[in-house]
C-alpha cells in the first residue's frame, strides 16, 4: 500500500490552501491507498482559535480529518488522524491517538516538549521527527532526540534543499532509526512523498506497530516508489 504520512488542510493549518476534501480527492488520484491528516498543532501554525475551550479547540482541529474521511470513505481512500507538534520550529509528527483521546488530554499543550514526547509514547502513540535538518527562518535550533522518537522523516517534499533530506538519512542511518517519508503538502495535487507497506493499516493506532516491526517496506521520494 502507498500512504501519505504528512499533509495539511485549510481546516486546521493557517498555511494550507486546500480543503481536506480536495486533499482526499487529489491524494486518491495520485495513486495513494491512504493518507494521514497532520495539521499544525496548538503551538504551531494552526488556524484554530487558541482562546477556545480545549474540547472545542480539539473538535475544530480534528475537522480536517473528519472532512477528508467523509470523502475517503466514498472514493476508497483510507484516512487517518495525526498532527504535527511544533517546538520552536522543530516538528514532531504524532500518530496513533484518536481525536477523542486528544479532546480528553488538554495537558498535551501545557507540558514541556520533552514531557510531551514521553507522554505521547506512554499513551500508545508514536512520534516521527519531521524534516529534522530543515533550515528556515523559523527554525531556531536543530534539535535531535533519538531516544524520544520512533522514526525519522528522511524524505520531506517541503524541504527546499536536497541536503536537508540527505542529512536526515545520515541521522537515521547512524543511529539505526526507522525511516519514513512524507509530502508535507499544503496544496492539493502536489504529492511527492509517502511510505510503502506490505501490511494492512486501517487506523492511526496501527501505525506505531507497523513502524516498530519494520512494516514500512520502502519510501516514496520525489514521486517515485523506492523499495528498501
Ligand atoms: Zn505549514
Ligand atoms: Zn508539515
Amino acid at each position: 500500500m502507498r500512504w501519505e504520512t504528512h499533509l495539511h488542510t485549510k481546516e486546521g493549518s493557517a498555511c494550507a490552501s486546500a480543503s481536506a476534501a480536495e486533499m482526499a480527492k487529489t491524494c486518491k488520484e495520485a495513486g495513494y491507498d491512504g493518507m494521514f491528516v497532520t495539521d499544525h498543532f496548538y503551538h504551531g501554525n494552526t488556524c484554530v482559535d487558541r482562546d477556545l475551550p480545549w474540547e472545542e479547540w480539539a473538535r475544530q482541529f480534528s475537522l480536517g480529518y473528519y472532512h477528508a474521511k467523509e470523502i475517503g470513505d466514498r472514493i476508497g481512500l483510507r484516512v487517518c488522524f495525526g498532527w504535527e507538534y511544533s517546538w520552536d520550529g522543530n516538528d514532531f509528527l504524532t500518530y496513533g491517538l484518536s481525536p477523542q483521546w486528544l479532546a480528553a488530554h488538554p495537558e498535551t499543550v501545557r507540558v514541556t516538549p520533552y514531557e510531551y514526547l514521553k507522554l505521547i509514547r506512554e499513551a500508545g502513540g508514536c512520534i516521527v521527527h519531521a524534516h529534522p535538518f530543515r533550515q528556515e527562518w523559523y527554525v531556531k535550533m536543530i534539535k535531535l532526540l533519538p531516544d524520544l522518537v520512533d522514526a525519522v522523516e528522511v524524505y520531506n517534499g517541503g524541504n527546499h534543499e536536497d541536503v536537508y533530506n540527505d542529512r536526515a538519512l545520515w541521522y537515521a542511518e547512524s543511529f539505526g532509526m526507522k525511516q519514513t517519508s512524507g509530502s508535507d503538502t499544503h496544496w492539493s495535487g502536489v504529492f511527492t512523498g509517502g511510505i510503502l507497506t506490505d501490511c494492512e493499516m486501517n487506523s492511526t493506532e496501527d501505525y506505531g506497530g507497523i513502524i516498530r516491526s519494520g512494516g514500512i517496506t520502502g519510501l516514496i521520494r520525489a514521486g517515485k516508489d523506492c523499495p528498501f
